[in-house]
């Protein structure tokens, strides 16, 4: 309450407590009044309406709004079981593939060559969300038919966007990783129905998303009873025009401290530049990523998206080979 409120307004507080659903606890100062309000705001009504209230100074939630996400319900780390392959324990996961799937040659190629390199999850749009509807949309169901071949032949694990609502059940049925995208990451309706499936979840961070509407995003994962969610950060906008996006590893310390869950980081749409993506993986595992998510492809230049910032195959080869020593150091290994 503002200092020296009149004790028949701190009761007028007091009383729309209770009435909100909340067990009012005043603690009396010299000058100022704080209200403690006990209660659970996932089955009460928000505190925030109190603000209407004159003489009310400040709404403070005490508890994190992310309770399933935080540190603070889960103090040991997550590990994500992707159909067998650990993410988020000492294994370092990596995850990669070309951003859209072209073609049976395309993507066999690509995932042979990641698996020889080390990679443990074969990553490939079968939708995907272009910026224009005159470019590649991806090739849809053939696309996941195509995905499910690779997954057959290499044993690799798929991660794969879904785009819609509408799709999570088909694409679930060769995912073994739903990815949800940049631009769909506030889309609630489509992360509770990528819940239901039960299966994991990658969640990318938004352009323009802050922290803790990232955390709250994942918390609507958790929320409808699927814990298997990995955060993904993927760069956001800024006014650096250098880079396609800005790469805020910065992300990858605070999410470790404020949840339990495992971190990807993407460097590709990270940064939009084949010849940065190896520094930002180094960067990546040095502070603490639990995996990468990164572009590869057998010829970017002919790429149908995405193509200046996609790896080749000795490119990856060679990045793969600079990780296993930094790995070492921070005591894990791919
Ligand atoms: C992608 O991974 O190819 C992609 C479209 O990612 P984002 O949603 O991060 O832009
Ligand atoms: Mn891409």
């Amino acid at each position: 309450m503002r200092p020296n409120t009149p004790r028949e307004k701190i009761d007028e507080v007091l009383k729309e407590v209770q009435r909100l659903g909340y067990d009012p606890r005043p603690i009396f100062g010299s000058e100022q009044t704080i209200i403690a309000a006990i209660g659970d705001e996932r089955t009460h009504h928000t505190l925030e309406s109190l603000t209407v209230f004159a003489d009310v100074e400040k709404v403070m939630p005490v508890q994190k709004r992310y309770k399933l996400v935080s540190r603070e319900s889960h103090p040991a780390n997550s590990v994500i079981n992707v159909d067998g392959v650990p993410v988020g324990g000492p294994k370092f996961c990596v995850m990669a593939g070309p951003c859209s799937v072209e073609s049976a040659d395309q993507l066999l190629t690509t995932a042979r060559a990641v698996k020889a390199a080390g990679a443990t999850i074969l990553r490939g749009g079968a939708y995907k969300p272009r910026t224009s509807p005159y470019e590649f949309q991806g090739l849809g169901r053939e696309g996941l038919r195509l995905l499910q071949e690779a997954k057959d032949e290499t044993g690799l694990k798929i991660i794969t966007e879904v785009l819609s609502e509408r799709h999570v059940e088909h694409v679930a049925q060769t995912a073994d990783i739903l990815q949800v995208g940049a631009r769909n990451a506030q889309n609630f309706q489509l992360l509770i129905e990528c819940a239901k499936s039960g299966k994991p979840v990658l969640l990318k961070r938004g352009l323009c998303e802050r922290i803790d509407e990232w955390l709250l995003a994942a918390e609507y994962i958790l929320a409808h009873g699927n814990p298997n969610v990995l955060f993904c950060e993927r760069g956001i906008r800024t006014f650096e025009t250098y880079t396609r996006n800005t790469l805020d590893l910065a992300a990858v310390a605070i999410i470790k401290k404020e949840s339990h869950l495992p971190v990807i980081i993407d460097p590709s749409q990270g940064c939009g530049r084949a010849d940065l993506v190896r520094a930002l993986c180094c960067g990546a595992a040095a502070m603490g990523a639990d995996g990468l998510l990164i572009e590869v492809h057998p010829n970017p230049a002919e790429a149908l998206s995405d193509g200046q910032q996609q790896l080749d195959f000795q490119g990856f080869s060679q990045l793969m080979a600079q990780l296993h020593p930094l790995l070492a150091v921070t005591e894990r290994c791919i």
